[in-house]
């Protein structure tokens, strides 16, 4: 059928954090962070079917709203987009040009998971059956993935402490400290697994020390299951092969684009665990054959879903078509509304329903109309 428009959106519903508003990336935030934004595509077929997705995100989304308003939804007008594969097939190859990595995929993984909720829609299936999950409602579970505190112990505590208490099976952190490590580690019991993910701060020595100092807490309720991209840049997947011989678990993953770039750093045996993130790396199409790779190489497959829209449902819908489901990663912060029915952050488990077609992202139009930053429609 025949695509007619595509609509454009950026909804930012305010947060609470839970403690200090430090921002993710020191330096990046030149205001404090207080709205989490999504951006989101919506296709409309000649048949009036919809289809949502999401593109990375945050602060980089005026680039993919750029690159999505300007030039890759007008290419998508008028094309059939019941043969999804030839269709990004060909929007891949057309504008390669402008990056492999970055807005340009952010903005064509939001198309393809779009056009998958099309197809899932068109089936009268919910994604997860499509991609080969099992026949009744699903239950996904989630992990609990804090906010950067700064190194405000006290916060990380008690934001540990209240997640292990709500059942959440682990807990992330995005510290960068020692003491903040150990300050999780202590509020948490032994049976909740406590990971670090640092986003890419050190060179490969330092990581290497950090790696050892992590292996010997070990002794300290089972210590740490990953370090999670401790090497600046981070597609150096030979220094973290480095890093990961010191014995710590390693992740990474949402900063690799591509199928090639995942072969090539699993080559490289940079990971112990992969982390795609369906709204980076090309949407729905590729984020599915990550997981078989990474199984095939003997690594555990966590994805990155550090967002709440329609790409944050797709990636529940793919933990659950796998054969051995791994845990949904959700951002542990308060919005001043829950943005739709399938985000609650408190809550450990999200049941995905089968007699929901698609994603089954029902768009709560008054919170995103309250909510908007910008709407843009392509026909
Ligand atoms: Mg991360």
């Amino acid at each position: 059928m025949t695509i007619i428009s595509i609509e454009i959106l950026r909804v930012g519903v305010p947060f609470d954090t839970g403690g200090p508003r430090q921002g993710m990336r020191p330096g990046l935030n030149t205001n404090p962070w207080v709205v989490n934004e999504s951006l989101m595509v919506r296709i409309e077929t000649a048949d009036g079917l919809e289809g949502w997705g999401e593109g990375f995100g945050h602060f980089s989304n005026p680039g993919t709203e750029a690159m999505l308003k300007d030039l890759i939804a007008p290419w998508f007008i008028g094309r059939d987009e019941t043969d999804l594969e030839a269709l990004m097939d060909g929007a891949h190859k057309s504008f390669f040009g402008f990056g492999r990595h970055g807005p340009c995929m952010y903005a064509l993984s939001a198309l393809d998971t779009a056009l998958w909720d099309l197809r899932a829609k068109r089936a009268g299936k919910p994604l997860y059956q499509m991609l080969g999950g099992p026949a009744g409602d699903v239950s996904v579970t989630r992990y609990a993935s804090l906010m950067r505190y700064g190194g405000d112990t006290d916060a990380v505590a008690r934001n540990t402490d209240r997640a292990a208490g709500l059942g959440f099976p682990m807990v992330k952190l995005h510290e960068r400290d020692m003491p903040a490590f150990m300050a999780a580690r202590e509020a948490a019991p032994e049976g909740v697994a406590i990971t670090l993910d640092v986003n890419c701060p050190w060179t490969v020595e330092e990581a290497c020390g950090v790696a050892r100092e992590l292996k010997e807490r070990e002794h300290v309720k089972g210590g740490f299951l990953w370090l999670e991209e401790p090497v600046w840049p981070p597609e150096d997947f030979v220094g973290l092969a480095r890093v990961r011989r010191e014995g710590t678990g390693i992740s990474g993953g949402e900063n690799v684009a591509s199928l090639t770039e995942f072969a090539h750093a699993i080559q490289s045996g940079a990971f112990d665990i992969i982390q795609p993130s369906v709204a980076k790396m090309g949407g729905v199409s590729t984020m599915k054959e990550v997981f078989p790779m990474g199984r095939a190489a003997g690594l555990r497959v966590v994805p990155h879903s550090f967002y709440w829209g329609p790409g944050y449902v797709a990636t529940a819908h793919i933990i659950a078509a796998q054969p051995e489901p791994e845990w949904l990663e959700t951002a542990f912060i308060e919005y001043e509304e829950n943005p739709h029915d399938l985000i609650d952050p408190f809550d450990p488990k999200m049941t995905l329903s089968a007699d929901r077609p698609g994603l089954g992202f029902n768009a709560d139009e008054n919170l995103f109309d309250r909510y908007l930053i910008s709407r843009n429609v392509i026909s």
